[in-house]
């Protein structure tokens, strides 16, 4: 018999990290988390995208390290899981092509794993999203439902659902974010229901967060910039002030003036026996300060 998605299978991955133009990764992009504090979500932040487009900047070699660890752990999670359930597929590639006001962009990314239940009919999928985390990032409370991993894996159920396969026949179950501490190998699970109003909310805002980069690419003008929980390891901190208490460029003030300034926001002093506080050195580079 002819395999009608021989195709599709063969089609080769659209490399996004090459930062080809007009091409947009799902994890790049993100969804408008606006509506939450930055202490809340992860980003991905559209200025931040813009300039690893436009300039990136190297890795340190401490994160190249720790991105290779989680890469092992990432696949051997994803062999165990084909063997514990061979009809589960790995790295699903998902790519779709987009067309707006004559804009013409696409957008793609891999599914960690997809696992489908064949007891049921229609038969069921479950997303499931792989996170390798420290002790220290391993989400505890609020973070379980970390919301910028939960909009990633929301967006590819989206894609599957409506682009892929048929929701008479095979239909999205649940969402999981399955987080590998680093330290120990544990691993941790959260998951909950598909939803599909709230996953096409979260497509429709990736899809106009696509096309705003793009027009910001074309017209070489900065994104707004979207402060969020990690903004204090961002390459790009340096250059991006509105993440501050005040909009004004910190950098190119005397320390005094910073002094002084940082005593008029916070109401403290910037030196504690003779040196400066941390305080008062995250806001030199930029961060909100946490009172
Ligand atoms: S510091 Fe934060 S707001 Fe600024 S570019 Fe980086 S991620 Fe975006």
């Amino acid at each position: 018999m002819e395999n009608l998605y021989a195709e599709y299978w063969e089609r080769p991955e659209v490399d996004w990290h090459a930062r080809i133009p007009h091409h947009y990764h799902v994890s790049q992009i993100g969804v408008d988390h606006s509506d939450k504090d930055p202490s809340e979500h992860y980003g991905p932040c559209l200025r931040q995208s813009f300039y690893k487009i436009v300039d990136e900047l190297p890795k340190a070699p401490s994160s190249r390290g720790n991105l290779r660890m989680g890469n092992i752990l990432h696949e051997q999670m994803q062999l165990e899981e084909k063997l514990k359930n061979p009809s589960s597929i790995i790295e699903f590639p998902v790519y779709i092509e987009l067309e707006r006001l004559a804009r013409k962009i696409s957008a793609s990314g891999s599914i960690d794993i997809v696992d489908f239940i064949r007891c049921c009919y229609p038969q069921l999928f479950d997303t499931v999203d792989i996170k390798t985390a420290s002790s220290y990032t391993l989400p505890k409370g609020d973070y379980d439902f970390n919301p910028t991993y939960f909009a990633q894996v929301m967006i590819y159920t989206y894609i599957l659902q409506n682009f892929y396969f048929n929701p008479a026949l095979i239909k999205a179950r649940f969402l999981e974010i399955r987080y590998i501490d680093k330290h120990n190998a544990g691993v941790y699970v959260v998951r909950k229901a598909y939803d599909h109003e709230e996953a096409e909310k979260a497509f429709k805002s990736f899809v106009d967060r696509c096309f705003k980069l793009d027009e910001h690419l074309e017209n070489n003008t900065l994104p707004e910039t979207e402060p969020m929980k990690w903004c204090k390891y961002c390459e790009y901190r340096s250059r991006c002030t509105a993440n501050a208490l005040t909009d004004e460029n910190t950098p190119s003030f005397t320390m005094e003036e910073l002094e002084e300034m940082y005593h008029t926001f916070t109401g403290k002093n910037a030196l504690w026996r003779g040196n400066y506080t941390n305080a008062f050195k995250g806001y030199i580079s930029g961060f909100k300060i946490k009172e």
